[in-house]
This record gives structure tokens, C-alpha cells and sequence, in this order.
């Protein structure tokens, strides 16, 4: 339960969960204010096992389990009506007064430009986008900037779906053996974990449908996760077309607070029966739950990074032991660990499936080496190949997406006189070059500044920007393709609400000749039109720090390719590289998977890589470097020695990069 109660003398009532009951306390004790009902079965012992496994606070992790909307001393949720701020004052006399220093505070400056672009907001949620109290909102209300008021809404996040009802397939042989074995477990009421590994269009997503179907005819439930950049409502569809709206409940960042607060009391009241949602969606209060599916389980999003940290994988393999049902992770490009446990360790079960489900083609790949376009005398983004290619494709009106996986303008900016390079005052990392909002940003922590012209060490003016991000590219084709149009898609043109979907329906729906992104792109979008896909740079995530950089590389360029040619059309996809004999890229062109584990996996054994080893990075900081010098060298020499680990890696600012 949910109570309040009194503390101190003053008896100001403070929000606390009951976790247990004792005889005796040994304080003085004063009555329980208020108690309201809140977790359901089962919570309490999870959030205990998630506490101890991943350090954290026990009150974070319930926090993350109930009603959004009814936490702390905020003003709560009610049903259906919510207040939010809008702008009182006139939009040009506001920036008219930011820009002339009226308007000082940059949190009231960043506030008043999220209340622009969204219109309306609630308080809430500018304290979730901004992390600033509602003090300053207050404020800015008292100075006529922004008011406040009741607004009746319909919060159902599928109000405008209008989806026509489909039919159940018949499942292809493949389809069949694989779904009857997870039925077996789920009719069972037995804990089970299985792969799902078929390449993309093989059918993993209609044998989702057909075993939620099984479980709802047992009165059961279902939680689906789904990577939150692919929670499109092409995703949806499917579902609501097969279950209708009044089953299923939906989850992810981009929906309001009063929308979560609706979602969640509809699974608590048992009314929905299907949570579909990113990896916070595995804390939904579902009972009676029949199965748990988490697709592109390779997806790195599973992984909570913020506090409280968690791997939704994990926690959804405790749950549907749990519950004893079965878990089912479906991939085209399983995580090198997952599939090793599936086909070595035999701990999960896998189930493939082999062929496209519906006889379409896989895409034409071509790899291009970039050195020898280089040597040809070919400096532009676009090789020749690529550049052919979309001229044929702007000629027969099919659509091209072209991806690179850097955002802003250009990537660093250097002196070319003494080689200084501009780099974030918080995070030592380069800043990239935005021409649009013409500063620099930090893609660590978003610090932004000023352009550069004059050095600041040497000053001279010789400053120059190097390296090529989405913003550039764009500028290229609008320049090269003046025919063309264009739309750009990342971080930076996503930021607004719903902005996302208003994209790719742009894209789709007018029939946009190019478009330019980001990862964002890759994602379980589904386009009729799009016959050419080109990766402008495969080598950006193989120069990324991480052991997992070709695993990385495998996936994102397999994904790229499988958005060509996925209908009746047949597709084209073009890989620039300068390192063409990699054998990532190789296997991505080949779309083989067995033979990019095989070659990986080999080489994970032979560095001592996971799953062979397991890393932890402990970090150490201080403002004082020697300090945090001597307790790593401490820690490192007792602590760890004595638990006799392979080797100890020092990255800290005084040693060489990776010393052991
Ligand atoms: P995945 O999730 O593996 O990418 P989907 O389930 O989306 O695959 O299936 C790809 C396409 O094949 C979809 O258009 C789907 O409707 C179709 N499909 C899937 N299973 C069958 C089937 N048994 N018979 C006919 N078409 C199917
Ligand atoms: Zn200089
Ligand atoms: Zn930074």
C-alpha cells in the first residue's frame, strides 16, 4: 500500500510504500495519514530483487510500478481533465524579449520555448522535459508570460485509429512448429526461454498475434516490448487490427502523463489485456500474465542506464519465471550472448525460421569501397555507384532513404593553425557543428555554444570543420539533386512531440523523394515505395569504443537493408565503407547471420570477451585527481586482485588509455 504519513513536529505528511509489518517498533510511532492501494502481487518481491541486483533504491524501483501521475506531493491526475500552460503573452513579443535579455533565466527561456512548440502542456511534463520545479512556471504565470488552465480531455493515445479488422493466417510450417512448442509451455503454465531468430519478413511478428490470441482465449494476459523508436503505428496496426482498441494498452515516453495514467488504470482494472510498450512497459500491474515478448531483443534500449538501472531482459526473465510463463525474444540479428546461450549453452530454446513469409526478395547488396572512389578523384559524399543509382530512382519517382549515423553539420572543429579542437566544457568530447541553429552541441550533454571564428589558444582564424553529419549530407543532395525533395530525420528534427510519426507519414504519404537520417531511420518502419537504400559511412559504428563494435555494425547495416524492396518492387541497397573487407559488412551484404556469429563469436573467445568474461567498469571522480588516483590504485590492488579478476584496465586521465 500507498501511505502518508506525518513526520517530524511539524507532522508534514511525506508518501511511503509498506513494504512489511513489525510487531514492535522501536521508535515512537505516529498514525498512518492516509493508505491507499498501489502495487499489485508480486511487485513488492520484484522491486526487492531488482533493488539487490542492481543497486539501487528500493523506493525508485516501486516509483517505476505505480499509477504515473499519482506520485509524491505533485497534483495528481484526475480522471480526464488535466490543467496545462499555455502562452499568455504574444510568440514574437516573448522571443522579441529572450533575445533582448529581458527574459534573463535560462530555465525560464527553455521553459517558455517548450510551452511554444507544444502549445500546451502540463506542469508536470515541463518538469520532466526540464528537470526544473514548478517554482519557475509559477513564476513565469505571476509575470504574465504563461497561464494556466482546465482543459477536458480524451486521453485515449489510439482516439484517431481507425484500423479495419484482419484476419488470423495460416501459419507456414515453420511458423507452426515454432509457435506450437511456446504454446505447449504457455497452456502448461510452465517458465520458458525461447529465440525466436528469423530474418526480417519471416512472420516473427504473426506468430506474436497468434500466441497472444491463445492466451487471451485462456483469460490471459501479454506485455510486448518493443524497441521505443519502433513503437510506430504501423507496429500498432497489426495489433489493433487483430484485437481491437479496447484490449490493448499502449506505453512509451512520447505519450502525456494524463495518457499514461489512463493506460495504467486500464491494465490495473484488467480491462486491457495486451501491454504493448518500450522497456519501462515490463513494470505495467498486469495479472494473470500468459506470456512476455520482447522484440529485436538485441535492441540496446532494453538496457536502463539512468537510475534506477535496470535490463528489461533480465527483469522480464525474472517475471515470467514468476509467473511461470513463457518469455519469447525475437530477432533477426540476436544479440551475440542470447544466441550463444541458445545454441551452446542450450539455456534458452531456439526456434528459426528461414524463409520470408510472404516470398518477397531479399535486397540487392553492393559494397563500395570508399578508398578507391578516393583515389578516382571522387571527394563528394556519394559514390558514383550511389549517385547513378539515385538519379534512376528520382526518374521512376520510387523512394530512397539514405543513412548516416552522425547528426549536426560537421563532426569537430579544429585550428588548423596549432590543431586545437573545440570540445564540451563538461565531457572533454568534440562539439559538432548545427548550421541550422548555428551553434556547437554537445551530444554527450547537450552544453551548447557559440560559433567559433578567432582561436581561442592561438588566435588565429584559421578554423576549419571536418567530418560530415546529417545536416551536411542534406545540403549535398539539395545541392547535387536540385529536383529533389527532401526530408531530414533525427534527433534534432525530432525533439517535438509526435514529430517522429509526422515525419515518416510525410515521407510515405507525399511521396518525398529522399530521405536523410539518423538510427532513427532503421527502425521496423514499413515503405512500399523505397527500392534504394544507401549508408553513406558503414565505418561509423566500427570506430566506436566498445567490444561490440561489428556486432553493432551487423545489426544497424542488416536492419538498413531489409528496408529496400520490401514489397513487390525489388531493392537496391549500397554500402560505402572504407574498410570493405570487414567481415561485419561482409556478412550484413550476405544478410548472413550464422556466419557473422561464427566468425564473432571466435574472436569474443580468443580476446576473453563476453560471454566468455563479464565487464564491469567501476568509475572513480573526484575534483581532486590525486585522490581519486590513490582509492583507484587502492581499490585495484586489495579489491580486486584478491577476488584473482584476468586484468585490471586503468582508463583514468593520468595513464595511457587502456594500461593495464
Ligand atoms: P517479421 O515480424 O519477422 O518481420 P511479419 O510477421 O511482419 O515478419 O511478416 C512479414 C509479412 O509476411 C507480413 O506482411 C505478414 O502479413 C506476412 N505473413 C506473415 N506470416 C504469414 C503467413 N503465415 N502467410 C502469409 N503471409 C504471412
Ligand atoms: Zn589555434
Ligand atoms: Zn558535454
Amino acid at each position: 500500500s500507498k501511505v502518508l504519513v506525518p513526520f517530524g513536529n511539524g507532522g508534514k505528511l511525506e508518501e511511503a510504500f509498506v513494504l512489511g509489518i513489525k510487531p514492535k517498533s522501536e521508535y515512537e510511532v505516529k498514525e498512518i495519514a492516509n493508505v491507499e492501494n498501489s502495487l499489485i502481487d508480486n511487485q513488492i518481491e520484484l522491486a526487492r530483487w531488482r533493488a539487490k541486483k542492481y543497486f539501487c533504491n528500493i523506493s525508485d524501483c516501486i516509483n517505476l510500478m505505480v499509477t504515473p501521475g499519482t506520485k509524491s506531493k505533485e497534483k495528481k491526475v484526475q480522471d480526464k481533465k488535466i490543467n496545462v500552460v499555455h502562452l499568455k503573452k504574444d510568440i514574437k513579443e516573448i522571443k522579441f524579449e529572450i533575445e533582448n535579455g529581458k527574459i534573463k533565466s535560462e530555465k525560464q527561456q527553455q521553459i517558455l520555448k517548450i510551452v511554444i512548440e507544444n502549445k500546451e502542456i502540463t506542469i508536470p511534463e515541463i518538469e520532466i522535459l526540464t528537470g526544473y520545479s514548478r517554482g519557475i512556471v509559477n513564476t513565469l504565470i505571476k509575470n504574465g508570460y504563461l497561464e494556466l488552465a482546465e482543459k477536458k480531455i480524451q486521453r485515449d493515445p489510439l482516439k484517431f485509429k481507425e484500423v479495419e479488422q484482419t484476419d488470423f493466417l495460416k501459419l507456414t510450417e515453420e511458423q507452426e512448429v515454432a509457435s506450437e512448442k511456446i504454446k505447449e509451455k504457455m497452456e502448461a503454465d510452465e517458465y520458458k526461454k525461447f529465440l525466436l531468430y528469423g530474418i526480417t519478413g519471416s512472420g516473427k511478428t504473426e506468430i506474436y498475434l497468434q500466441l497472444i490470441q491463445d492466451a487471451i482465449k485462456n483469460e490471459k494476459t501479454a506485455i510486448v516490448l518493443v524497441p521505443e523508436i519502433s513503437l510506430t503505428p504501423q507496429i500498432l496496426d497489426r495489433f489493433i487490427s487483430r484485437f481491437g482498441k479496447e484490449k490493448i494498452a499502449i506505453l512509451h515516453s512520447k505519450l502525456s502523463i494524463g495518457e499514461r495514467y489512463d493506460e495504467w488504470n486500464k491494465i490495473k482494472q484488467g480491462q486491457a489485456k495486451i501491454v504493448i510498450g518500450a522497456r519501462s512497459a515490463i513494470f505495467a500491474p498486469v495479472k494473470n500474465l500468459g506470456i512476455i515478448i520482447i522484440d529485436e531483443e538485441h535492441d540496446a534500449s532494453y538496457k536502463s542506464e539512468s537510475n534506477p538501472k535496470y535490463d528489461a531482459k533480465q527483469v522480464a526473465t525474472y517475471m515470467a519465471k514468476q509467473n511461470n510463463c513463457p518469455l519469447l525474444l525475437g530477432s533477426a540479428t540476436p544479440d551475440i550472448n542470447t544466441y550463444y546461450k541458445a545454441n551452446e549453452l542450450k539455456e534458452i530454446e531456439l526456434l528459426k525460421l528461414t524463409k520470408r513469409a510472404n516470398n518477397s526478395e531479399l535486397p540487392k547488396v553492393e559494397i563500395i569501397d570508399l578508398k578507391q572512389e578516393l583515389a578516382n578523384g571522387n571527394r563528394s559524399l556519394l559514390s558514383n555507384e550511389l549517385y547513378a543509382l539515385i538519379e534512376e530512382n528520382l526518374q521512376k519517382k520510387r523512394q530512397t532513404i539514405l543513412f548516416l549515423n552522425r547528426r549536426g553539420y560537421s563532426t569537430f572543429i579544429m585550428c588548423r593553425n596549432c590543431g586545437y579542437t573545440v570540445k564540451c566544457k563538461n565531457c572533454d568530447i568534440s562539439l559538432t557543428y548545427h548550421r541550422f541553429e548555428n551553434k556547437l552541441k554537445c551530444h554527450y550533454c547537450g552544453y551548447e555554444e557559440d560559433v567559433v571564428t578567432v582561436c581561442p589558444e592561438c588566435h588565429s582564424t584559421k578554423i576549419r570543420y571536418f567530418g560530415t553529419g546529417t545536416q551536411k549530407l542534406e545540403q549535398e543532395i539539395n545541392k547535387v539533386f536540385p529536383q529533389a525533395t527532401t526530408i531530414r530525420m533525427d534527433v534534432d528534427t525530432v525533439s517535438k512531440k509526435n514529430s517522429h510519426e509526422e515525419i515518416l507519414n510525410k515521407f510515405r504519404n507525399e511521396n518525398i523523394d529522399i530521405l536523410i537520417g539518423t538510427q532513427m531511420v532503421v527502425k521496423g518502419h514499413h515503405f512500399p515505395n523505397v527500392t534504394l537504400v544507401g549508408v553513406i559511412a558503414a565505418d561509423s559504428s566500427l570506430n566506436i569504443d566498445d567490444y561490440r563494435a561489428n556486432e553493432r555494425t551487423f545489426q544497424i547495416l542488416t536492419q538498413v537493408a531489409g528496408r529496400a524492396g520490401r514489397e513487390q518492387l525489388e531493392g537496391n541497397v549500397i554500402i560505402q565503407t572504407y574498410n570493405p573487407e570487414n567481415f561485419a559488412i561482409q556478412c550484413a551484404k550476405e544478410q548472413n547471420y550464422d556466419k557473422f556469429y561464427n566468425t564473432e563469436i571466435a574472436l569474443r573467445e580468443q580476446l576473453k570477451y563476453p560471454p566468455f568474461s563479464d565487464i564491469i567498469l567501476i568509475g572513480f571522480s573526484s575534483l581532486n585527481e590525486n585522490e581519486v588516483k590513490q582509492r583507484l590504485e587502492k581499490y585495484g590492488k586489495n579489491t580486486l586482485k584478491e577476488k584473482k579478476k584476468e586484468s585490471i584496465f586503468c582508463q583514468s586521465s593520468c595513464c595511457e588509455a587502456g594500461q593495464a
